[in-house]
């Protein structure tokens, strides 16, 4: 289930975008005010901010721009809200590091559709979507994976890894990216545990034919490839 914090000042709205959230299957934390969120994010990263834009004291603006600052919450996906519909506004929200903008009042529709547009975008693993890569196809619902009609039996943790892998492909994660993805925030375990289960998840693909599509990339980390070479499979 996706988490999105959402924080806006106005109780009845945010009332309002947590009732509609909740009901369309988001978890949803609620924050007034700017204090209240950055203790909400250090607690806890969602996997999205609703950010309105004029927060008592310290603005929405001003939380983007500190969030993009900083190691860990940069890859934040932020949503901007904001009852102003003027274009250098817009702007300035974009140039803070937000994701996407909406313009109140805004449809629970309109809502809906950005969240999952941009957690698609920045968040895909947040998604309940049926990903497929190569041979291999992976539903997130009903916890099925299957490669070239071989059903492929998984634990949780490899489940949610190859999840991460199918969903960012081609690219190189490092370990302690991996631990902060898919373990998650806060998880102080070792980065060899990493690599246990990165066998475990090659050997449960085996029998499927697909273990050789996640690559170790020596001194770097792992990648996961369509294309895989039978001189990587090791
Ligand atoms: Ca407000």
């Amino acid at each position: 289930m996706p988490t999105v914090l959402v924080v806006e000042d106005e109780a009845a709205i945010a009332e309002l975008i947590a009732l509609n959230l909740r009901h369309a299957g988001f978890e949803v934390t609620l924050a007034e005010t700017a204090d209240q969120a950055s203790a909400a994010i250090a607690a806890e990263l969602p996997d999205l901010v609703l950010l309105d834009w004029m927060l008592p004291g310290q603005s929405g603006v001003a939380l983007a721009r500190q969030w993009r600052a900083e190691e860990r919450t940069k890859p934040l996906p932020i949503i901007m809200l904001t009852a102003r519909a003027d274009e250098a506004d817009k702007v300035v929200g974009l140039d803070a590091g937000a994701d996407d903008y909406l313009t109140k009042p805004f449809s629970t529709q309109e809502l809906l559709a950005r969240i999952r547009a941009v957690l698609r975008r920045r968040m895909p693993e947040a998604l309940d979507t049926v990903v497929e890569l190569a041979a291999l196809t992976l539903d997130p619902g009903t916890r099925r994976v299957s490669g070239q009609g071989v059903e492929v039996k998984l634990g949780p943790t490899e489940f949610r890894l190859l999840h991460f892998f199918m969903t960012h492909p081609e690219r190189v994660h490092s370990r302690s990216q991996l631990l902060d993805r898919v373990w998650g925030d806060h998880v102080f375990i070792e980065e060899r545990t990493v690599d246990v289960h990165v066998k475990r998840l090659r050997e449960a693909l085996l029998p499927a034919g697909c273990a050789a599509m996640i690559e170790t990339v020596r001194g770097a980390g792992y990648r996961m490839t369509r294309q895989a070479s039978a001189s990587s499979a090791a």
